[in-house]
This record gives structure tokens, C-alpha cells and sequence, in this order.
């Protein structure tokens, strides 16, 4: 499949991806945006997405993105890109009335849910899986740096099993176009405000190792974020900082969304699938990578994931 093909007739079109978006989705909502726009330069294209973060100001035309959604609004197609439509948030309505509804993912929890669906979960991104959909003749440097940032992000800049010989391919392919790579990576992967790093210090100077010490667990409460002036986004990296502890199979971070209400993130170091666990809770995502949203406190949640983490990890014994 093309994209182009897809589009051929379209006049008007929209794009959007998962709330709480990462680099990966702004990654790829963008490098679509912009090789759409250049593209067909008579159809409408329209981005609804939240507001990314601030990191994420470096790619072109970031400011375009709508956060607002219009009621009534019927698209010719409509794109989906790194989720379901489960987690669309507020799009969800406008992309349901679509004409024509594409959803490209990598997600292994993804069933597909569009009149089309390129679902392919050993990519290491969306971004690397958009990058195979458009013709690399009419890539352009702008373009390139949207979807290198993406895989940037999803692999950890290339250091997840997720990263494959065709990533580093795609990726090479990318940093012809010329763009700082280094400065990207720096900016907007590494970089940490003060706060951030301040959060991150806390949350794994409160964390808990059970289960022989092959699971560890931390909590940012509301009550933090408000002392430390954070946002969900502030939290970024915080898990992945918590499963570099040697000798921790699954690492489990979660922060308080409301009252008894929790969003969860896991990651494994191989033993465990993730993705299996964050399905039972209604969540998804890779099976070293996934997350949830769990109602309960925070010890009924550690207690519900330790079972399924357990029970996974009898296997090993
Ligand atoms: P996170 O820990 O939130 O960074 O998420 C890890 C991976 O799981 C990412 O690929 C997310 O897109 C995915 N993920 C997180 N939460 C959910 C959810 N509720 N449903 C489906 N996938 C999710
Ligand atoms: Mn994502
Ligand atoms: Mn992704």
C-alpha cells in the first residue's frame, strides 16, 4: 500500500494519534502532515491532536495542530496513526464519521480499526512503518527529521529489541537529508528540565523492589506534581530509568490521573509480556512496553499486576 493511493481523491483529510502524545505519534502525525501538504497542496489537512510537548518544537509546523475538535465536520479520510481508536480521545467522534478511516499502528494490541488497517507490530515505530508507505523521492529534510524524532523515541534511540536491521536502514536513509541528528537526540530524548530531573530522583528514591527483586514499582502522587509544578509529560523516562536496575525483570511506574485512579506504565526485560498484563487491564501497548489506566489504590494496583507478573514468571522457575 501507498499512501498516495489512498488520497488520490481526496479533499479533505485528517490526522491524528493517541492522547498523551509521545514522540513516535507527534513523530508520525507530522511526517504525514507535511508530506500531504506537500503533496496535494489544493486538499484541506487538518492534524487534531493534545498539545505535545514543548521538546517537540523543533519539527516544522508543529503549531498547526488543532487540539480542538469541530463537531460536524465530515472528512474524506481520516488517519489514525500509532493507536487504536480506543485512545483517540476527543477525535474519536470526528474520526468515526470519516469517509474513509486508515489506521497504520505498530501496537500488537491493535485488532485494526479502520476500513483500512496496516498493523505491523515487529516495526520498531509508526514512524519507521509510515516511512515504507511514502515514496522516498519526494521526502524532503522536514519530513525526514518528523519521523527520524519518532523512532528516536520508540527505540530509545536504537537500543530497544524492538530496533531492526530496516530501522538502522530507514534511519541512514533519514540522516542523508542532513539535519543535526546529534542535536535532536540530545533535545529532545535526553535533555531533562530541572524539575523533571527532580521528579524522576524522587519517584527512584521511593521505589520499592518485591517479588526477590525481580519487579521494582514507584508512584508520583497528585500532590507531587503539584509541588514540583510538573505534567504527565514531565514523566516521561521515569520507567525506563526504573528497569535499568540490575537484576529487575518488570518495572512498573504509575501516577495519579484522579481519585483512585492511576495511569500505569511497564516495561520487561524479556521475561515478562507487558502487553499480555496491560490487555487484562484494558490497556495495551508492546510486549516489553505497555501500559493501562487502573482504578484502585496504588498498593490494590501493585497487587493486581503482581499477580499476572507472577504468574508469567512461574514459567521461569
Ligand atoms: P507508556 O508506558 O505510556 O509510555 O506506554 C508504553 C507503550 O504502551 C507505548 O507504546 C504506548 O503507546 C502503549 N500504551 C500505553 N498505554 C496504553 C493503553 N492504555 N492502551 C494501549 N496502548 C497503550
Ligand atoms: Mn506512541
Ligand atoms: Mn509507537
Amino acid at each position: 500500500m501507498r499512501i498516495i493511493d489512498e488520497v488520490k481523491d481526496a479533499k479533505t483529510i485528517a490526522i491524528s494519534g493517541h492522547i498523551r502524545p509521545d514522540g513516535d505519534c507527534v513523530g508520525s502525525v507530522m511526517g504525514l502532515y507535511l508530506y500531504l501538504q506537500k503533496e496535494l497542496p489544493g486538499a484541506q489537512i487538518d492534524v487534531y491532536l493534545e498539545k505535545p510537548s514543548a521538546i517537540f518544537d523543533c519539527i516544522s509546523h508543529i503549531g498547526d495542530i488543532k487540539t480542538k475538535c469541530p463537531a460536524d465536520k465530515v472528512y474524506d479520510v481520516y488517519f489514525a496513526l500509532d493507536c487504536n481508536d480506543e485512545r483517540l480521545g476527543d477525535a474519536l467522534p470526528l474520526y468515526e464519521k470519516a469517509g474513509k478511516k486508515v489506521n497504520i499502528d505498530h501496537h500488537v494490541s491493535n485488532t485494526g480499526c479502520g476500513d483500512i488497517n496496516i498493523i505491523e507490530p515487529q516495526r520498531s515505530s509508526t514512524s519507521e512503518l509510515l516511512y515504507e508507505l511514502l515514496d522516498p523521492d519526494r521526502i524532503d529534510e522536514e519530513i525526514a527529521k518528523a519521523i527520524y524524532i519518532g523512532i528516536i523515541h520508540d527505540t530509545g534511540v536504537f537500543k530497544y529489541s524492538n530496533t531492526s536491521p530496516r530501522t538502522l536502514q530507514v534511519a541512514a536513509e533519514l540522516i542523508r537529508f542532513g539535519f543535526d541528528f546529534p542535536a535532536l537526540i540530545e533535545k529532545t530524548f535526553y535533555e531533562k528540565t530541572y524539575v523533571q530531573t527532580q521528579i524522576m530522583g524522587r519517584a527512584v528514591l521511593e521505589s520499592v523492589r518485591f517479588m526477590e527483586e525481580q519487579c521494582i514499582v514507584s508512584m508520583v502522587s497528585r500532590r507531587m506534581m503539584e509541588f514540583y509544578q510538573v505534567e504527565p509529560k514531565d514523566l516521561d523516562g521515569i520507567v525506563n530509568q526504573l528497569q535499568v536496575v540490575s537484576g529487575v525483570e518488570c518495572a512498573i511506574f504509575m501516577y495519579e490521573t484522579g481519585t483512585l485512579e492511576y495511569k500505569v506504565s511497564m516495561r520487561s526485560a524479556g521475561k515478562v509480556d507487558v502487553a499480555a498484563i496491560a490487555v487484562k487491564f484494558g490497556g495495551g501497548g508492546h510486549v516489553r512496553a505497555a501500559g493501562c489506566t487502573m482504578n484502585g489504590t496504588y498498593h490494590d494496583n501493585i497487587n493486581n499486576l503482581s499477580i499476572e507478573i507472577a504468574e508469567q514468571l512461574k514459567n521461569y522457575v
